[in-house]
């Protein structure tokens, strides 16, 4: 399926890893110019080499903490006028509320709600301008149902998912959409990081304890970052104008429910 946004430009936040490194490399599959960011410089660095070599395309990098300021001026700096941008951070540490400060919280706010948004309110005039845009947020499968050790994302990421919803419907007649992707469990470093403390508790690895989760699971398996990526695309597709302000969950059957 061709997706229509070869030569297309895009700004792919925190890709050099795990899922949103999945998401630039499916998005430079289908001749989108992708700029990538990441605070390591050495991994970011390899990463757009890897991607230029499975896809032939021309990969920037924008070396930067895209939680600050400095982060985010970066990536803009190297990609102005994107027609795609995908937001997307670290997840904030598990924890017990109780140990939590405000500096805890506004870690989490800045970097999984309001580095998104700084980010779509730098790019989506342009887009609206240009009669094209295609913003995808990677948020969290939590959004749909809490993680009780993970408080500080399941309440950044709803801050952000209630201003999408706002914002996605101002914009759509511009042929800009908005849409929030939500991971379950993909097989990243995030989820080895995250199974640490279960691991701990239950007394096993951490490897024991992503196979017990992973038996456990309806799909009986983890994602692969592949299938989150081009999922990813999928939503930045010429086709995908009229896919308006959704929360995706892209969870393997994970979130029980009839709909
Ligand atoms: P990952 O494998 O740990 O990769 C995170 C990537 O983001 C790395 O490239 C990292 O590079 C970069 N990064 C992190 N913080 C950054 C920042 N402030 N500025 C720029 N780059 C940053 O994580 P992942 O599994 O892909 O997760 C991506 C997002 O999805 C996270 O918010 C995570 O909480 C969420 N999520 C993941 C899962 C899952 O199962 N994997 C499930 C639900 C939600 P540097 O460290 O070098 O910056």
């Amino acid at each position: 399926m061709d997706l229509g946004i070869s030569g297309r430009r895009a700004i792919v936040c925190a890709a050099s890893k795990g899922l949103g490194r999945a998401s630039a490399m499916a998005l430079a599959r289908e001749g989108v110019i992708v700029t990538i960011t990441g605070r390591n410089e050495d991994v970011l660095t390899r990463t757009a080499a890897e991607i230029a070599a499975e896809t032939g395309m021309t990969v920037h990098q924008a070396p930067g903490d895209i939680a600050t300021e400095a982060g985010r001026a970066a990536a803009l700096a190297a990609c102005p006028e994107p027609d795609i941008l995908i937001n997307n951070a670290g997840g904030p540490p598990p924890g017990d509320f109780r140990d939590w400060e405000r500096e805890d919280w506004i870690r989490a706010l800045d970097a999984n709600m309001l580095a998104p948004i700084a980010m779509m309110k730098a790019v989506v005039d342009g887009m609206i301008g240009r009669r094209f845009g295609r913003i995808v947020n990677i948020t969290s499968a939590s959004v749909r149902s809490p993680i009780p050790t993970l408080g500080m994302s399941n309440g950044a990421r709803a801050g952000l998912t209630g201003f999408v919803g706002g914002l996605s419907r101002q914009v759509a007649r511009h042929n800009v959409t908005i849409n929030n992707l939500l991971p379950g469990p993909f097989l990243t470093d995030r989820l080895k990081t995250t199974a640490a403390g279960a691991a701990k508790e239950a007394g096993r690895s951490v490897e024991e304890e992503l196979e017990v989760r992973a038996k456990q699971h309806p799909a009986g398996r983890f994602g692969d970052p592949e299938e989150f990526g081009q999922a990813c695309a999928f939503l930045c597709a010429a086709s995908s104008g009229y896919i308006v302000g959704q929360n995706v969950l892209l969870d393997g059957g994970g979130f029980n429910a009839t709909m």
